[in-house]
């Protein structure tokens, strides 16, 4: 499956800069499995760029590892950053 994303460079007060990544929403899951459970749970990472599986949980928050491979029929996911970002006005 083709993971589409588009990336969007904001100022942020505290770093300097905060990047996130936006998945399409037109992204064709590779299967009915995959795309339940990404309706179930966030695994899409807004700071990755890439889909993410829970490796610990933790009292700050969830361990998440990147992942390119789709963890129930075993298709490669390819990531893909759209160019046509929408203008500024
Ligand atoms: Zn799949």
């Amino acid at each position: 499956m083709e993971a589409e994303y588009t990336k969007t460079t904001r100022p942020d007060p505290d770093s300097g800069v905060y990047t996130d990544y936006t998945l399409s929403r037109n992204t064709i899951y590779c299967c009915e499995k995959f795309q339940a459970y990404c309706k179930k749970f966030p695994s899409w990472s807004y700071q990755v760029g890439k889909f993410t599986i829970v490796d610990s949980i933790t009292y700050d928050g969830n361990g998440q590892i990147p992942i390119d491979y789709c963890p129930f029929c075993g298709k490669r996911i390819k990531y893909r950053q759209r160019k046509d970002q929408p203008k500024k006005r």
